[in-house]
């Protein structure tokens, strides 16, 4: 007798339960058919809040204000050499440009950055020196690995996966913008940074986006690692890092001028 009394109590408390979870998921579904159901006015489908902040763009020079100049062409205090962090030595010219010092090595920002949108120009020497890869190879690192390659490749073949405006052994350019030999290139670069997990993997790899002379060339492809000469990518963790701008080491003479970046969340 107990147990038959026991089980009608169970299955009262078991119906019970049941229609409370059927009472929730109705509610849920009503407010979920608020949610979707169709606008009938435009005030409905208005959003005010917050305001973007206001930025002005200086029409002569392009440089918004809200972005870092890393390079106007007046000094090298945003820079350090690589190799040990001392003052830049690459040659600053009058043209407001700097050109690569051959043997000096790379350099970096003095800052760290991470996801950014960065504006770079650069030009290769008027002079042909060398072909392949050492005509006029420079590039630019984000977050000190990731290279964004540059070289003069006008009728200078090479592997296509590291010709101009490649990410250097991962992603062949959808075109090939690049200028004459000799003259002034634009690199607008959109980057986001990866995002490692706990343990220390990629749980969201980076992507770049990259317009060359104002032609899409990357369009947010996903980064897989490092950008290797020799192996494959590699996934260390990492946080903010510098950007960085190669040495090749092959008197190629690239120029740099008008460097700015803006700090992307
Ligand atoms: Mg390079």
């Amino acid at each position: 007798m107990k147990k038959i009394i026991l089980l009608f109590c169970l299955s009262f408390v078991f119906v019970g339960c049941n229609q409370t979870t059927n009472k929730k998921s109705i509610t849920e579904e009503t407010t979920t058919n608020k949610v979707v159901k169709e606008p009938t006015k435009p005030e409905e489908t208005e959003i005010w809040e917050p305001k973007p902040k206001v930025i002005h763009v200086d029409y002569k020079t392009g440089i918004p204000s809200d972005a870092i100049v890393l390079f106007d062409g007046t000094d090298f205090n945003e820079w350090i050499s690589s190799k040990d962090s001392t003052a830049v030595k690459w040659l600053l010219n009058k043209d407001n440009s700097m050109t690569v010092k051959d043997k000096e090595g790379d350099i970096q920002t003095k800052r760290n950055f991470g996801s950014v949108q960065l504006h770079i120009e650069w030009k290769s020497n008027s002079e042909v020196r060398a072909n392949g890869q050492n005509r006029s190879n420079s590039g630019v690192f984000l977050q000190n690995r990731y290279e964004v390659q540059i070289l003069d490749n006008n009728n200078n073949d090479t592997y296509v996966n590291g010709q101009v405006g490649a990410i250097y052994k991962q992603s062949i350019p959808l075109v090939k913008a690049a200028s004459k030999t000799g003259e002034w290139n634009r690199y607008d670069i959109i980057y986001h940074q990866p995002i490692f997990d706990t343990k220390g993997k990629v749980s969201k790899k980076a992507t770049i986006t990259l317009l060359h002379n104002g032609i899409l060339v990357q369009d947010h492809f996903k980064i897989k690692g490092t950008t290797e000469y020799i192996g494959w990518p590699k996934n260390n963790a990492h946080g903010k890092q510098p950007i960085k701008l190669q040495d090749h080491q092959d008197k190629s003479g690239v120029s740099y001028k008008n460097i700015w970046v803006r700090e992307l969340k």
